[in-house]
């Protein structure tokens, strides 16, 4: 009885990994051709001053819908595609889709592009990335690299030289996800960082949870003794963003402000009234 009920199993679980490699195998060939298509996007996050709510940037984040699978999260085709070698060739893309965009955006408008953990030792890929921004008409200073810290272990020398050149071409660097995995301080005192981003784990219950609140209050305070500015992700509502605005957090980022859209409603976000903060509740009785 035991056995049987055993091998059953085995049988119901060996039908599920063959199900799963199937749908891997046919997420891969779809994912390959996809990409010598060029056929994923760029979708736009605003990130806003704190201050004035105003958008100084916009992270930029891939999309792929497949005909077939449908809509395939980032978290899930991004491994595949590092997995594949696809990943340099699709960041090449949408790094010059971006450029064009930019084009016919506000000068004042930064983008961050999310560069690869496997990417940024890759001193040639560094290279061809700095020669597409070069050759195109949108200056250096307008573009962040937003690189994790996963990124750096494997090689932190190698790392920190393509940061290096990166930054001395004009392009600001971002720490994305801080305060998750391997999250170091010799890190922010040993890399080229302009911004730091504060991972949404600790922003999500911010109101309610103390920890987190003085987890991202030593965040700020650290970074800036360091001079680096900071960002909050995934910020969801006012509160959130008035605690932050409180704890001297420089820039928001977050379905609050808006969720990423499409390059062409670009222009309509940045003509939108700014996103207010709402003000700090006072504590003492103003009498009258
Ligand atoms: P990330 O770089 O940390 O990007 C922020 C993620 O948080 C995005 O997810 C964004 O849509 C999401 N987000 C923003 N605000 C909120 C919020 O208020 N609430 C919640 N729940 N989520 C929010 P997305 O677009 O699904 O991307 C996931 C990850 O995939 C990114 O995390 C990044 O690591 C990776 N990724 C996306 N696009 C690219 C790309 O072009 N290249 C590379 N190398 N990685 C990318
Ligand atoms: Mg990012
Ligand atoms: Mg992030
Ligand atoms: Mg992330």
């Amino acid at each position: 009885h035991g056995s049987a009920e055993g091998s059953n199993r085995c049988v119901v679980f060996n039908r599920e990994l063959e199900r799963l490699r199937a749908w891997q195998s046919q997420l891969e060939q779809a994912l390959r051709r996809a990409v010598s298509q060029a056929a994923l996007y760029p979708v736009y996050q605003p990130i806003i001053g704190s201050d004035t709510g105003e958008i100084i940037a916009f992270e930029c984040l891939c999309r792929w819908t497949d005909p077939n699978l449908g809509v395939v999260p980032p978290d899930v085709f991004i491994k595949h595609a590092e997995k594949l070698g696809l990943i340099q060739a699709l960041t090449k893309q949408i790094l010059t889709r971006t450029l064009e965009n930019m084009r016919l955006w506000p000068g004042s408008l930064k983008v961050s592009i999310n560069i690869s953990a496997t990417d940024v030792a890759d001193k040639a890929f560094m290279e061809e990335l700095l020669r597409l921004v070069a050759g195109s008409s949108v200056p250096a200073n307008r573009l962040i690299f937003e690189i994790t810290e996963t990124a750096v272990l494997s090689d932190f020398t190698g790392s920190r030289r393509q940061l290096d050149a990166a930054r001395r071409s004009g392009i600001e660097i971002a720490l994305d996800d801080f305060g998750t995995g391997f999250s170091s301080m010799s890190h922010l005192h040993q890399l080229p960082l302009d911004k730091v981003k504060i991972d949404r784990r600790f922003i999500t219950d911010l109101a309610e949870d103390e920890t987190s609140r003085n987890i991202v209050s030593g965040i700020i305070s650290l970074c800036g003794n360091l001079c680096i500015a900071c960002v909050a992700e995934g910020v969801e509502n006012a509160e959130q963003m008035r605690i932050l605005r409180d704890l001297g957090c420089t820039y928001i980022q977050g379905y609050h402000v808006a969720r990423p859209v499409p390059a062409e409603d670009v222009h309509g976000l940045i003509a939108r009234p700014a996103t207010p903060c709402p003000t700090t509740k006072q504590t003492t009785l103003m009498s009258s």
